[in-house]
């Protein structure tokens, strides 16, 4: 469990933000260029913005410009997840040919302020660029992302801002 060192790490960090271990992130990103040409959506849990689990979710609209969690899947993921005792920090899906920014329909759909939304751009299918929002009453506010090395905590990688 990366807990203790992702925690130390955070508390250097000034504001609110994200941590993903690179494995998680690429097994993501995997998921989602699995999903292409439709967008692709998940739920990211662990602790105090800590990532420690993926769970993909099958996007029932199966379009390339929207997406809607398998309520049954959701629900699923949502029980095991309360069960071991983590929680839900954050939903992610791609974006396939537009910006990692919040469409107008995804400030219509959130409908958690407390998580973090992460969007992958493929826009740039070899280079997918990855951001990270809060949305609460239809405000959007970037929150920082942190992508740490698998080996050792020196190699931080931070994804490419668009
Ligand atoms: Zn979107």
């Amino acid at each position: 469990m990366p807990s203790t060192d992702a925690r130390e790490m955070m508390s250097s960090w000034e504001e609110a933000v994200l941590v993903l271990r690179k494995n998680l992130f690429e097994e993501i990103v995997k998921h989602l260029r699995d999903e292409l040409p439709n967008e692709g959506c998940g739920i990211l849990a662990g602790k105090d913005g800590v990532v420690m689990k993926v769970y993909r979710i099958a996007n029932v609209e199966r379009s390339p410009t929207s997406f809607l969690m398998d309520p049954r899947e959701q629900l699923d993921a949502m029980k095991e997840i309360r069960e071991s005792g983590s929680e839900i920090v954050g939903i992610y899906h791609s974006h396939v040919a537009s910006p990692a920014y919040p469409s107008e329909r995804d400030v219509q759909m959130a409908l958690y302020p407390d998580v973090t939304y992460l969007i992958v751009s493929f826009q740039n299918s070899k280079r997918p660029r990855a951001r990270a929002f809060r949305i609460a009453e239809g405000e959007i506010e970037e929150e920082a992302l942190l992508i740490r090395g698998g080996e050792g905590y020196g190699d931080k990688d931070l994804p490419e801002r668009t």
